[in-house]
């Protein structure tokens, strides 16, 4: 099972630089693993939005994305199969820990994120946590070292960082900055800060905000390396 595990994964990889989004019309033409493409059928996912038909394949390269599109257009899945993606071409396992952090501004978000990662990760074996605060505390302490995907909030995280030992991003693969400039809105902007400097260089960045404020900006700076800018209007 193993073998054609990998067989699958080189055969996708070979597809990443080869795949354009002009021959994209479904998930099913996208190279994503037959896991994550089972997920998208059972929860009714086949034609991919603007968004996720420009910024997965991107993505999927090992790019960091800077990723601009309004609220309802989709910026959920064009970041969670991208990171499903990784992970699982990479092979994670919960030995591996901390693969991808997903930093959103409201609990709200972060609890839809989460819903819509356990519904399209269904088929794969990784470990999902919410790093939102309130009563889930106890539960966040114990399970922090063997999680692979963390969805959070800035502040929430930050404290996690600073206080918690089991917390760990060593082997951090993809950061997630989603509605970037509403974590800044929020006043946010030390705690995003102070995040991005504690977690290691090496990784894959995805940033998505509604609008590019100067804010933004900095932030991006900051965060992302060499990016490819995804922008997707309305056409009305
Ligand atoms: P955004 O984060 O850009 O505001 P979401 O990712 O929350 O947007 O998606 C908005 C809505 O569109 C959600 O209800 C989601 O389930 C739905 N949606 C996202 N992508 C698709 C798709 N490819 N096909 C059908 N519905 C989709
Ligand atoms: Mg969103």
């Amino acid at each position: 099972l193993k073998e054609l595990e990998k067989s699958e994964i080189s055969n996708l990889q070979n597809l990443y630089d080869q795949v354009t989004s002009e021959n994209i019309s479904s998930f099913d033409d996208m190279p994503l693993s037959d896991r994550t493409k089972k997920g998208l059928s059972e929860f009714g996912f086949v034609t991919p939005t603007e968004i996720q038909r420009e910024s997965i394949l991107i993505a999927l390269r090992g790019l960091d994305v800077l990723g601009a599109a309004k609220t309802g257009s989709g910026k959920t899945l064009a970041f969670l199969l991208p990171v499903l993606e990784k992970l699982y071409c990479k092979q994670w396992t919960k030995f591996d820990g901390l693969g991808a952090l997903i930093i959103t501004p409201t609990r709200e978000l972060a609890m839809q994120i989460y819903q819509t990662l356990v519904n399209v990760g269904k088929f794969h074996d990784f470990s999902a946590g919410l790093i939102i605060g309130g009563k889930e505390l106890e539960f966040e302490k114990d399970r922090l070292d063997t999680v692979n995907i963390i969805i959070c909030t800035p502040g929430r995280l930050l404290h996690h960082m600073d206080q918690n030992p089991l917390f760990s991003s060593v082997n951090l693969q993809m950061l997630i900055l989603d509605e970037a400039d509403r974590c800044l809105d929020m006043g946010f902007e030390r705690e995003m800060n102070g995040i991005i400097e504690n977690l290691p260089e090496s990784r894959q960045t995805l940033l998505f905000s509604a609008t590019q404020t100067k804010k933004v900006k900095d932030l991006a700076r900051l965060s992302l390396s060499d990016p490819k800018y995804v922008s997707v209007h309305e056409h009305e």
